[in-house]
């Protein structure tokens, strides 16, 4: 069957469909119900069925694959690369879950796990899922008060940090950031445990509130833990949103839907078979590290890679030297690491041996054209730009090449995945837009298995934040889209990322794309910017690939970029200016902040900068604006 038929019965027999794949993991006791539809939006899938996480990703293993890697754990940071096979995982895994024990957590309790991308991390997500607590991972890089916010909202009974991070032979030591976290935090966490790796021994404990990991590991030994099996529809753990546009909503996730779903791509999207590797260089802080660094691949019973470094450290050719070693068959990335690649010699790419590499994933953000098609010319394998977002949990829309491989578009991430009922619907009316209009990306729910149960104890903003934009009932994604004849989808960028020049509405996105294809520019970022006659204008920021203060080259780029806009989307889009800079201000998880570039552009405050990567960048625009723009006035 193609892709086609099996999706249209995912959407018009979901029960039947969803029946079915759920045999692909183990129930402790069968579900009784595929779906329970009763309080629309929300939905239950799998009710009464009894599973656990854990038990799936690694015990349900130990008889075929006890020796074959299950984690391959490498820092370039520490300098270390760790072989955990499955054996090993379920020892690791059993003795973190007693400790966890040994602390109080429990069943339903929260624990924040605030580490870079080490194995303990890994350990600790499946100890928590193996005894039933809800674990909400809180990306590294960020700082004291995005943890404290989080700490606030979960109310965790245990934090779990490491000693430290690592980023680019720097070490960043995590302990003065938790403790400024738990005395901000209006509930901190009774207990705090502490994973060293000897990177910053000179913290002092806090008394009765630190616990230390490797005292605690010797203390437990290889004791085992029984697995919690959990109601499909109990929470399995939290995670926040980029906040790219605002406050981080904590995205809630069950545990059956959550598994099939992941065991339906592995197979139909990433098309990785048990005992294939798979290789995503995403942090365990976001949506795709734990859905395809840690529990995709594990409940499959393949291999995933994690890394901890930069992708161009030692040199450009560190991931794909991992590709060649560990023989990888599906790499998942995002375009910002690939932009940050594409300013490197292809030969670090070339000289690896990637036979064995089948595709290459992207997703996270708009893959601009001039991107992909660099990559793809440089590795010679399947680029797949892919759509999600942390609500969702896995892709939304995708090719499926594990399922009917269509031709790429670049430009587009491809059609709805299995179980999403998509729609393209007008703002104002709600109707569906016909092909190569653009509109609203909608889902008709029930949400497919997989994707968010609500926002963490807070029903009201679930319903409020996606499914209150239109009479009908829908899940609004806050994205623009189009569709063209064929069915591929495009995304034009945020609802919120649209300026209005004269009385035409422009995505700022579609200016992106265009700037992006002068050849001399690394990253662009448009925004809209106030304006007596106009309303607002076109400004731009970009970096350039290779980098120069020679005025005449930096004004000549610039005015490149104005013209090249004017020739592909019309004198309207044409940008009033062109700032060239060294860097762009982003999250953390790498999106291009717009809306504080947009403040700052009109001498306003850049608003809530806590998910800020590199506060050089920010001084960066700021001196940019200071010294006008290379093109324009
Ligand atoms: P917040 O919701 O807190 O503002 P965020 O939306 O940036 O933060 P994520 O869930 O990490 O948080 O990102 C999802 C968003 O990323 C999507 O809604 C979309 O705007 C963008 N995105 C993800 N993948 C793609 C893609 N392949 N093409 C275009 N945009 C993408
Ligand atoms: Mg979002």
């Amino acid at each position: 069957m193609g892709y086609e038929d099996v999706y249209r019965r995912s959407i018009d027999e979901p029960e039947a469909f969803w029946g079915e794949e759920a045999r692909a993991i183990h129930w402790h006791v069968p579900p009784r119900q595929v779906l329970d539809y009763s309080k629309p939006p929300f939905r239950r899938w799998f009710v009464g069925g009894q599973t656990n996480l854990c038990y799936n990703a690694v015990d349900r293993h130990l008889p075929e694959r006890a020796d074959q890697l299950a984690l391959v754990a490498v820092s370039t940071e520490t300098g270390t690369t760790r072989e955990i096979s499955y054996r090993e995982l379920h020892r690791d895994v059993n003795a973190f879950a007693a400790i966890l024990l040994r602390l109080g957590v429990g069943r339903g309790d929260r624990v924040v796990i605030y580490m870079p991308n080490m194995a303990e991390a890994v350990f600790a997500m499946l100890a928590c899922a193996r005894i039933g607590a809800i674990h909400s991972v809180v990306f590294g890089g960020f700082a004291a008060h995005n943890l404290a916010l989080r700490i606030d909202d979960a109310q965790p009974k245990l934090l779990i940090a490491a000693d430290a991070g690592m980023r680019g032979g720097k070490v960043i030591p995590y302990k003065p950031l938790v403790d400024e976290a738990c005395a901000k935090a209006a509930t901190p966490p009774p207990k705090v445990l502490i994973v060293s790796r000897g990177l910053d021994p000179a913290e002092p404990k806090v008394a009765g509130r630190d616990e230390d990991y490797a005292t605690l590991r010797q203390a437990v030994g290889d004791e085992q833990v029984d697995v919690a099996w959990l109601e499909s529809n109990e929470p399995s753990y939290l995670l926040y949103t980029s906040g790219t546009t605002g406050k981080p909503k904590g995205v809630q996730r069950d545990v059956g839907g959550y598994a099939v779903a992941l065991a339906l791509s592995m197979r139909t999207v990433f098309d990785v078979a048990p005992g294939q590797v798979m290789f995503s260089t995403s942090d365990v802080g976001w949506a795709v590290g734990h859905s395809y660094n840690v529990y995709g691949p594990l409940i499959v019973g393949a291999t995933s890679v994690l890394y901890e470094g930069l992708p161009f450290h030692p040199d450009a050719g560190i991931w794909w030297s991992l590709c060649e070693k560990y023989g990888v068959r599906t790499m998942f990335s995002s375009p910002t690491a690939i932009r940050v690649l594409k300013k490197h010699d292809v030969d670090f790419i070339r000289r690896h041996d990637l036979s064995k590499l089948r595709y290459l994933f992207l997703a996270g953000e708009p893959l601009d054209e001039p991107t992909a098609h660099w990559i793809n010319d440089a590795l010679g394998k399947p680029v797949i730009d892919n759509y999600w977002q942390t609500e969702t949990g896995w892709p939304a829309l995708t090719l499926l090449p594990g399922l009917d491989m269509k031709p790429v578009k670049f430009g587009s991430p491809g059609f709805p995945n299995l179980g999403y009922r998509m729609k393209v619907i007008d703002e104002g009316t709600g109707a569906e837009v016909g092909p190569g209009e653009k509109g609203v990306l909608v889902i008709q729910p029930p949400l497919p298995p997989g994707c968010m149960t609500t926002i963490w104890n807070d029903d009201a903003r679930f319903l409020s934040s996606y499914f209150s934009h239109f009479k009908e009932l829908l899940y609004s994604s806050l994205d623009w889209a189009i569709r063209d004849e064929q069915g591929y989808t495009f995304i034009l960028g945020r609802t919120d990322d649209v300026i209005n020049v004269a009385g035409h509405r422009l995505g700022t996105r579609e200016i992106e794309e265009s700037v992006s294809g002068f050849p001399a520019v690394a990253e662009a970022a448009v925004i809209g910017v106030n304006d007596e006659l106009k309303g607002q204008v076109p400004v731009v920021f970009a970096t350039l690939r290779q980098a120069t203060e020679e005025p005449h080259e930096r004004v000549r780029a610039a005015e490149g970029m104005r013209r090249t806009v004017e020739q592909s989307l019309g004198a309207v889009a044409r940008p009033a200016r062109v700032y060239i800079v060294n860097a762009l201000p982003k999250t953390r998880s790498g999106k291009l902040l717009r809306r504080s570039l947009q403040a700052l552009a009109q001498g306003a405050d850049p608003g809530d900068l806590s998910t800020l990567d590199d506060p050089n960048a920010l001084e960066e625009v700021k001196k940019a604006l200071q010294r006008g723009p290379e093109a324009g006035n």
